[in-house]
């Protein structure tokens, strides 16, 4: 990033902007004036730190398993917020090295959860392909699960590998998500993200369709939007001023001084910013439904073996608990799980 050195950078900060180092997550949209190009900023600090905070539990997450978390998650609400689509949002990665999934889920109220499976031992300044991309056959899947299936719907999912177009190892998240959004979007985006352990940010730079949204959205003139991938000038260069930010400032710069440094000589609007906040839509009713599908046996012999099933969600820590009159009635009441008939007025 370069210093503000322009004409007003001597009367910031801008009293009408009055500089406020926010303790609560906030992502912030923008538009650059007459210029085919959108912005988001995300940062998640209270609601990122209580994800740190369910897994203390568990012993905590390694520094490198956690950077990667934070940065999904910054990234998951980012793709959220700049989709219009009434689902969750969930971003995971396969990996095949010591870090077997991570997850990142956002609804679109941008409430949000992560969590992170680790099988091996991660080594201390692991990249990103020594923790999900070992043999090069990590992959990152992104699904949109609608809220409100119709019968027979399915969850949309589109798959990237970790890996560049000569099977180079990519090791950067934000790389790997902008090759999705040019495969399944056809959008050219410019990501960065960065966490810690207090903050997980993420800056989104995005050309605009041509005609209509993305293809998540509806239909778009795909021939008109394809000559325009790569060639908008507007975006290129907004797109170069956003990659001179580092790491480092998105993790300790507030908002304002952020997109003032980045862009004060790119006119832009910003609206009114949005929340993020951490939420686990678990629920006894859920693990219920999850027994069920492994089956009586299966439970019984659990039963058998330790007296209990007990279950602990992944992603907040809830313990759910069910004993041998319990696990009985998941199978001999399966009706109570049904939304109850609509009373007739
Ligand atoms: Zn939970």
């Amino acid at each position: 990033m370069r210093p503000a050195t322009g004409p007003d950078s001597k009367s910031w900060p801008d009293p009408l902007l009055p500089k406020k180092f926010s303790d609560m997550s906030e992502l912030h949209k923008f538009l650059f004036d007459g210029v085919p190009v959108r912005g988001m900023l995300v940062r998640l600090t209270d609601s990122w730190q209580e994800i740190l905070k369910r897994r203390q539990a568990a012993g905590g997450y390694p520094v490198e398993v956690m950077h990667l978390l934070g940065e999904m998650t910054a990234a998951g609400a980012l793709m959220q917020a700049s989709i219009k689509f009434n689902g969750a949002l969930i971003l995971q990665i396969f990996g095949d090295g010591p870090v077997k999934l991570a997850v990142a889920e956002v609804q679109p109220d941008l409430s949000l959860r992560a969590t992170a499976t680790i099988t091996g031992t991660i080594d201390p300044g692991a990249t990103l392909s020594q923790l999900v991309n070992v043999n090069n056959e990590g992959r990152c899947a992104i699904t949109l699960d609608p809220k409100d299936k119709f019968p027979g719907q399915q969850a949309y999912q589109g798959v990237v590998p970790l890996f560049g177009d000569q099977h180079e190892k990519i090791e950067n998240l934000g790389e790997v998500l902008e090759h999705y959004m040019l495969q399944s979007e056809q959008l050219d985006t410019k990501l960065i993200l960065a966490a810690d352990g207090k903050v997980a940010a993420g800056l989104l730079i995005q050309r605009l369709p041509v005609k209509g949204t993305g293809n998540l959205e509806g239909q778009i003139d795909r021939d008109a939007n394809e000559d325009a991938i790569g060639a908008n000038e507007d975006y290129k260069r907004i797109s170069i001023l956003a990659s001179t930010l580092k790491r480092e400032e998105l993790l300790t710069l507030d908002v304002d001084t952020i997109l003032h440094r980045l862009f004060w000589e790119e006119p832009h609007t910003r609206f009114e910013p949005l929340a993020p906040k951490f939420a686990c839509s678990c629920s006894r009713e859920r693990v219920s439904n999850m027994l069920r599908g492994l089956g009586a046996e299966e439970i019984e012999s659990i039963i058998a073996e330790r007296g209990s099933v007990g279950v602990t969600c992944e992603f907040c820590g809830a313990q759910y608990d069910f004993d041998p009159v319990d696990a009985a009635q998941i199978f001999t009441h399966p009706d109570r799980q049904q939304p109850p008939p609509a009373s007739v007025q």
